[in-house]
């Protein structure tokens, strides 16, 4: 049994669902397949808009207009004859996301974003689903869209939902894996649900871990996610135009690029498979017979330094008065408070006056911070930065991505430079 993940560009368009078709119509003909989806193309960011004009409350009609037509289309494209069920399944899917934001925000008693922000947001997935499931069954004879909703139990954290395992085992056990022999199962990614069944999302390009999750649960003898680059290269092409691909990674080597920011994997879809041992294929839709990369337990043989970008970085300097030293109560207090704001530390820094601290750059958990500082301690902010960070560094590498970059901080610690950059 494998697991398929296919992300938002690998569904932009009608002619692109017909291409996952016949990726998946290559597999041998009895082997079972469960497919994980996210929206499609964009279609994550236009809700997260939709969202943001009705919070605002401002008119929602274009936004609302800009996401039925964009979804029509690749349903047009798709089925031409228009008395297919998949038309009336839409429209009733749409309707679902128009009542969401028909009432006036003023006249609702639960004003909570970040609630809002999951059952809105999540309905990129509901439409890819439905259409995408109801394509292959079209043409398989044998797909079953199971809700993820119903798979996937995560506690009642908006925005970023944590997994309760027990529970996720047992329904996909129950529910997906009987299905499993009769045809493809597929679901949506990004998306769980609570105890009290409302729906809940896993991060932003949180569906690489569902299916990670779905794979670990099935037992699944593979993972593949199907992505528009060859698979998982040492640095964005974009970035370094000679970027190379690896052919092979250790589940440790392809976690750590993720948490410095390698946007190719989600950061949390690494651990669950590592844990059953279940390999991880990285590649690309547009050449599917191409190997790509493929992520597994063994010992890692690469020798190519990863160069990873990290946009959106503040830097937080802490400094206490003159003739007075940092002490290690300071420093714990300093901690306690960003880990209170939820704030992510990516560099540190630190000398006998100061503290220097590489964060998420979150105006508003910044002014928190600044305000709790400003009683105790000096504080200055740079904003606007980027992190660098080369794993497997050399002198030649370094100094090739960097000359032209304004170092703000940088450390080096044996085979690894970080720095922030301009
Ligand atoms: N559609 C969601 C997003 O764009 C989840 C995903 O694509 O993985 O963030
Ligand atoms: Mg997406």
């Amino acid at each position: 049994m494998k697991v398929y993940k296919f992300g938002g560009a690998s569904i932009k368009d009608a002619p692109s669902v017909k291409n996952l078709l016949k990726i998946i119509q290559k597999l041998p003909h009895k082997a079972s397949l469960c497919v994980v989806v996210s929206a499609m193309g964009k279609i994550t960011n236009a809700l997260e808009a939709l969202l943001q004009k009705y919070w605002n409350q401002q008119d929602c009609e274009d936004s609302l207009l800009q996401i039925y037509e964009f979804h029509h289309k690749i349903i047009k494209d798709l089925f031409l004859d228009e008395k297919e069920e998949i038309y009336k399944i839409y429209e009733k899917n749409f309707q679902t996301l128009k009542a969401l934001v028909a009432k006036p925000l003023q006249d609702r008693e639960d004003k909570d974003f970040d609630a809002l922000y999951d059952a809105i947001v999540s309905m990129g997935e509901v439409f890819s689903a439905s259409i995408v499931s109801y394509y292959i069954h079209k043409k398989t004879g044998a797909c079953t869209w199971i809700d993820a909703k119903q798979l996937i139990c995560t506690d009642s954290q908006w925005r970023e939902g944590n997994v309760q395992w027990d529970a996720t085992l047992k329904n996909i056990e129950t529910k997906a894996l009987p299905l499993l022999s009769k045809g493809i199962v597929l679901t949506q990614g990004f998306t769980g649900g609570n105890a009290q069944g409302k729906v809940t999302t896993l991060g932003r390009e949180g569906s690489d871990y569902s299916a990670a999750i779905m794979a670990s649960c099935l037992q699944a003898e593979s993972l593949t996610i199907w992505k528009d680059v060859p698979g998982v290269l040492n640095a964005d092409p974009k970035r370094v135009p000679d970027a190379q691909l690896y052919a092979q990674l250790s589940y440790a080597e392809a976690a750590e690029m993720s948490k410095y920011g390698a946007t190719v994997i989600h950061p949390k879809t690494i651990a669950p498979l590592a844990a059953k041992n279940i390999p991880l294929y990285v590649k690309s839709f547009l050449y599917p017979s191409q190997s790509g990369t493929c992520i597994d337990n063994t010992e890692a043989r690469k020798f190519l330094p990863s160069i990873i970008f990290k946009a959106q970085q503040m830097l937080v300097r802490i400094e206490v008065p003159p003739l007075h030293f940092l002490k290690e109560a300071d420093l714990a207090v300093i901690f306690k408070i960003i880990d209170k704001l939820g704030l992510r530390v990516h560099m540190l820094y630190k000398s006998a006056r100061e503290i220097h601290i590489c964060l998420d750059e979150r105006p508003l958990k910044l002014k928190a911070l600044q305000r709790w500082a400003g009683e105790n301690f000096q504080i200055e902010v740079i904003q606007d930065l980027e992190m660098l960070t080369i794993k497997d560094a050399d002198e030649t590498t370094i100094r090739r991505i960097t000359f032209d970059k304004q170092i703000v901080l940088q450390v080096r610690e044996s085979r690894l430079y970080q720095a922030l950059i301009r």
